[in-house]
């Protein structure tokens, strides 16, 4: 999950940047508005946090000029002011949240997380690394070659590509794809696992989908990336 940070204020963006990679997030920071539009314009995100304040170019317009391009990204507005009158006009302008500095890092977590979700429940093609699954045709390919997949196969494919790095139980699995409680003496959930990956991740250099001993499975294209629940 890649998250572009426009922020002026060293301190706060530092803060931020380091908070959010230490939840295993990618985040880049932008130290003006100018070079904060021209990012968002040409690199591939899943979040924008937003500062108002900004040398160069402020973030009311950037937001303006970011849907004006058709770019779709969930946008959080990082506002100091923080009067009703800011607030209506950033959600006017396509802002999908905002929050009031000074915040807690906590509650800046939550929010990031619930809009990434969000985002990932909309998207058609969902990726991770070479890795894309379409959810309309259910066609599933990694670095171009095609992949068959059954139909539970599929489903939890689905949902390992909607949760990156988050570690889902055997339970959870098993509600999920074949919506009943978990009878722990079965082992039909790592028996699919296993055969998932075998199909998505043999002779690849980089794994997908990853095992936490006696505490289920998470997919990411780097080991340690798990977002802890
Ligand atoms: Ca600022």
């Amino acid at each position: 999950m890649r998250i572009l940070l426009v922020e002026d204020e060293l301190k706060v963006a530092r803060f931020i940047q380091q908070g959010l990679q230490a939840e295993g997030y990618e985040v880049e920071v932008a130290p003006d508005g100018k070079l904060g539009e021209k990012k968002a314009q040409s690199e591939t995100f899943d979040l924008i946090l937003l500062d108002v304040l900004l040398p160069k170019k402020n973030g009311f317009e950037i937001l303006q000029s970011l849907r004006k391009d058709k770019i779709k990204t969930p946008i959080i507005m990082l506002t100091a002011r923080g009067t009703t009158e800011d607030i209506v006009s950033g959600l006017d302008l396509g802002a999908d949240d905002y929050l009031t500095k000074p915040f807690a890092f906590s509650e800046l977590l939550a929010r990031v997380r619930s809009h990434l979700r969000r985002g990932s429940q909309n998207k058609i093609v969902l990726k991770l690394a070479d890795l894309q699954l379409d959810t309309i045709s259910h066609k599933a390919s990694r670095d171009g070659t095609q992949i068959e997949l059954t139909t539970r196969e599929y489903a939890l494919l689905e949902f390992f590509l909607r949760n990156p790095g988050v570690l889902l139980s055997r339970p959870q699995l098993a509600k999920e794809i074949w919506g009943f409680s978990f009878d722990p003496g079965t082992n039909i959930v790592d028996v699919y696992v296993n055969h998932l990956r075998k199909k998505i991740d043999n002779g690849f250099p980089v794994k997908l989908i990853h095992t936490e001993r006696g505490k289920g499975y998470f997919c990411s294209d780097k080991v340690q990336a798990r977002i802890p629940k």
